[in-house]
């Protein structure tokens, strides 16, 4: 194994760990999760809206259905007192019928009313409480929009920069034979990412353990050509130099 050949190993390995990083810094942005936590929130708020909207809208329904009858009443109240006034009508016992029917009317008007005004009573605070909901839903569309934004921006940053480290990566790997290659490969699998490491005076810079002093002996001695794993993680070693 000719020590270039190592030495392009190891910056094989450094662009690697950047793009291992790059990948997991595009899984993991905060903005991500905060969006997430955003909608699950929002669709919490809106089922909540909804709910009051119902009760809301059934209470509306109510509200009119009294309006509609105060109308009819209103309405049969003036068309008797228009004929009471015609002079179509002289018999004092029909006039004083058709008065206390008016009264009558009236009365149960001013009853739908106070109805009314109950209704009312309890539709406000409900439409108060939707705004507000409204509004924080309207809110959190903004700020989801926003972090959007913020992720698409750094997943284009990350994706320029993993476009740079794989160029980079993949030109030196065209100067490492593939067997080296394919060993790399499956202990950086095995082994968190890291397959290659070099060896810092008497440790291993991947598992960072020191060897004893007979192997880092055997090291030294072993022909140039030897592949070194380290006896602790099994990465491969590339010795200074
Ligand atoms: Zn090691």
């Amino acid at each position: 194994m000719a020590s270039e050949e190592l030495h392009t190993l190891l910056a094989v390995q450094d662009h690697d760990t950047a793009l291992d990083q790059l990948h997991h810094r595009h899984e993991t942005l905060p903005e991500r999760a905060e969006r997430q936590r955003l909608l699950r929130d929002g669709q919490a708020i809106a089922a909540e809206r909804d709910q009051i909207a119902a009760q809301r809208d059934e209470i509306a329904e109510r509200e009119a259905a009294l309006e509609a009858e105060l109308a009819t009443s209103e309405a049969r109240a003036t068309q008797i007192d228009k004929r009471m006034y015609s002079g179509e009508v002289s018999a004092s016992r029909d006039l004083q019928a058709m008065a206390e029917e008016i009264g009558r009317l009236k009365s149960f008007g001013s009853h739908l009313e106070d109805q009314a005004l109950e209704l009312l009573d309890q539709r406000e605070p409900l439409d108060a409480r939707i705004a507000e909901l409204e509004a924080r839903l309207t809110a959190m569309a903004d700020e989801i929009r926003r972090l959007e934004q913020a992720i698409a921006i750094a997943e284009e940053e990350i994706d320029t920069e993993v476009g740079r480290e794989q160029i980079a990566r993949d030109g030196l790997a065209e100067n490492i034979p593939d067997a080296l290659l394919q060993r790399y490969d499956a202990l950086r699998k095995k082994l968190g990412g890291t397959g290659a490491a070099p060896l810092n005076r008497s440790s291993c810079g991947g598992c960072h353990l020191t060897l004893p002093a007979t192997e880092i002996d055997r090291i030294k001695h072993s022909p140039p050509d030897t592949l070194i794993l380290c006896d602790q993680c099994g990465r491969i070693l590339v010795p200074p130099g």
